[in-house]
């Protein structure tokens, strides 16, 4: 089902009555998810992510604006009749049933002509505990589960019901490191397999970056980039962008563009044609630096980080708007001995400009 929010906006009124100032929790959000994808709505904490989500859950009224599933407008109709599935942080599940109560829980209360037989309610109880796993465990309470397990239960209840569009906010929040990975991709393998229009809100970009077929990177409500995951990470339109995708994160230095070259701290790091003379931002992503005795980036080395494959080298630069310089470096790169300074050259596409006023990226 292919989901379209039109110009979607969602006020909250103040609660500080003195202080008559709204929340703008999401600004005019417009976007076609196209069917069958999986979109991960990615950005810090109180940008708005769970309020598009509740909206197109119906659980909250957009202030204006239109939701469409398909080509009906979706945006006065209940919850109920949206065709929805749900699941949150923390797993929500009912304590006192089993498993498999929990799961078949939705599709008892099916009235009407959706009313299903006890065979057919069975039936699809066991099939959805199957694609997520734990049809060994139906006769369990919750409280005899795994966090993990708890969230496989969830998401089989949200899928129990065939749901036109699901919905996952921060479904992975509560699990610890290694579940936290394995039940991400345990997501990303049901959602190919069932094919279901899929939207996962998460504010960890490795989280949305692995699993998603498009990312929505939003800020104070507002979407700032929409695309395929590597294409944001390689083309990041504005420095909050940059900044908020890749781990270790982008290096950003104080620069200047002058005379047709980019400058950092007196050094010339490229030529930049087309851009006239400004103060700008420069991102430089930790794979962008290659060491290199006659290369223009001199830094101060402060550590060597072996990670395995690659090594990282840790060092300081005067213009560097954070504390330390992360480069990643080949394993096989020559050992950093008893060097105080580094210099490194940069590999282009590594590289961004953004302009220092605006912060968005200059071409
Ligand atoms: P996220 O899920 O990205 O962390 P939310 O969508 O929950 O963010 O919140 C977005 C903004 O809207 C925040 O500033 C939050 O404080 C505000 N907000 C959310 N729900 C309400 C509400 N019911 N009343 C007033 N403000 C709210
Ligand atoms: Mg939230």
């Amino acid at each position: 089902m292919k989901v379209v929010l039109k110009n979607l906006t969602k006020i909250f009124p103040s609660r500080n009555k003195k202080e008559k100032k709204e929340v703008i929790a999401v600004n005019n959000f417009d976007f076609e998810i196209p069917d069958g994808k999986l979109i991960g709505l990615l950005g810090p904490s109180g940008c708005g992510k769970s309020t598009t989500l509740y909206m197109i859950s119906g659980l909250q009224k957009p202030t204006s604006g239109q939701i469409f599933f398909g080509d009906e407008d979706i945006t006065e109709l209940p919850p109920e009749k949206r065709g929805i599935g749900m699941v949150f942080q923390n797993y929500a599940l009912y304590p006192h049933m089993t498993v498999k109560q929990n799961i078949m829980f939705p599709l008892q209360n099916l009235k009407g002509d959706q009313k299903l037989s006890k065979d057919e309610i069975l039936k699809r109880t066991e099939d959805a505990a199957k694609l997520v796993q734990i049809d060994e465990l139906l006769d369990r309470k919750p409280s005899e589960l795994s966090g993990g397990q708890q969230q496989r239960v969830a998401i089989a209840r949200a899928l129990v019901k065939a749901p036109r569009v699901l919905l996952l906010d921060e479904p992975l929040s509560n699990l610890d490191a290694r579940l936290r990975l394995q039940t991400r991709e345990e997501i990303r393998r049901i959602q190919r397999e069932t094919n279901v229009t899929t939207i996962f809100v998460t504010h960890d970009q490795e989280e949305a970056m692995s699993i998603s077929d498009f990312i929505v990177v939003m800020k104070l409500g507002v979407v700032q980039q929409i695309g395929e995951p590597q294409d944001v990470y390689d083309n990041p339109i504005n420095l909050f962008v940059a900044k908020f995708l890749g781990t270790p994160p982008i290096n950003v230095f104080k620069g200047e563009v002058n005379g047709g070259k980019l400058y950092v701290g007196g050094s010339v790091l490229q030529d930049t044609p087309g851009i006239s003379d400004r103060k700008v931002f420069v991102g430089i992503r930790p794979e962008g630096f290659v060491i290199d005795e006659n290369g223009p980036l001199c830094c101060k080395v402060q550590g060597v980080d072996v990670m395995g494959r690659d090594i990282s080298v840790v060092s300081t630069h005067e213009d560097a708007l954070t504390p330390t310089v992360r480069s990643i470096i080949s394993a096989e790169a020559k050992p950093l001995v008893g060097t105080d300074t580094i210099r490194f050259s940069i590999k282009p596409a590594k590289l961004f400009i953004f302009d220092g006023e605006t912060e968005e990226r200059l071409l």
